[in-house]
């Protein structure tokens, strides 16, 4: 008695625990069929809804890695278009099949015939984010080479003072800050349209070419903007200044100063935000930039 009475309630519980549980992994494993067992190994043994719940997951795993493939084909499709594009813009043929930001997919290369996503096995979770990354990192190397090609294209079509290329602030900008980003007000990732140049509130903002100023007005994201049409569907934007220098219908010239850097509307401190806009659809700055 005196022993008995010693038992603590941890070691009461894991005895109870084991009595309940012994039986019931013996049952189950006489109610299993072997050749399940043999199949299916220890997941033959888990209780049906757990085991139907694992399998119904690597059916949304299989969906999913048959929508990858597709979009893995998709983009294998758009590389040839590009391909035609680089070659009308000028580029060398050898330097387009070399490019090593146009390269082939991995999962697509392994079985040399360049078809969706053929795999023997099915993909686990972890393969399948490991594709989702590759095909994201191949999309953003895909941006950055068409926003070259699409730079070239522009430079032999636009004439020289129209084409924004000169730098709109004499400072760095930040080479990170167009394209994809974590905003800095709300955390999401969302594209941001321009890059942004770090100055100090006064520094003198200058047109990237010829033009005529489209507007010049505060706007409550922007803050104090200038948009400055260069025509054929260009136009450059400068945004969050302390003070606007030129008003609408004015014509300027390369280099003229227009405003002066700020931090007004959605800004977090003093900087320009630079747009280069086609047809109202943003370029990337970084490649009319004179570097
Ligand atoms: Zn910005």
């Amino acid at each position: 008695m005196a022993k008995a009475k010693s038992l603590s309630a941890l070691q009461a519980g894991l005895l109870v625990a084991a009595l309940v549980l012994f039986p019931v992994m013996l049952t189950l494993l006489f109610i299993t069929p072997q050749s399940n067992i043999k199949q299916q190994g220890m997941r033959a043994l888990l209780p049906p809804q757990i085991r139907s719940s694992i399998i119904s997951s690597q059916v949304h795993l299989d969906a999913y890695a048959k929508e990858l493939g597709e979009l893995q084909a998709r983009m294998m499709r758009l590389d040839a278009q590009n391909q035609r594009l680089a070659k009308l813009a000028g580029e060398n043929e050898q330097k387009i099949v070399n490019n090593p930001h146009l390269k082939p997919l991995g999962g697509l290369q392994q079985d040399g015939r360049g078809g969706p996503l053929v795999r023997s096995h099915a993909m686990s979770e972890i393969e399948l984010k490991a594709a989702i990354l590759e095909l994201t990192e191949a999309v953003d190397a895909r941006d950055d080479y068409m926003s070259k090609i699409e730079a070239k294209i522009l430079q032999k079509s636009v004439l020289k003072d129209m084409l924004p290329n000169s730098s709109p602030v004499d400072a760095a900008f930040n080479s990170s800050s167009y394209g994809w980003r974590i905003d800095p007000f709300n955390g999401n990732k969302a594209f941001h349209e321009g890059l942004d140049f770090t100055a100090n509130t006064g520094t003198n903002i200058r047109a990237a070419a010829d033009g005529i100023v489209s507007s010049a007005e505060r706007t409550p994201d922007y803050g104090n903007i200038v948009k400055i049409d260069h025509g054929s569907g260009l136009e450059t934007r400068y945004a969050h200044a302390s003070k606007l220098l030129v008003k609408a219908g004015e014509r300027v010239v390369k280099g003229q100063i227009v405003a002066q850097v700020g931090s007004t509307g959605r800004s977090t401190g003093p900087h320009l935000h630079y747009e280069i806009r086609l047809n109202g659809n943003p370029l990337d700055p970084r490649q009319y930039l004179n570097r």
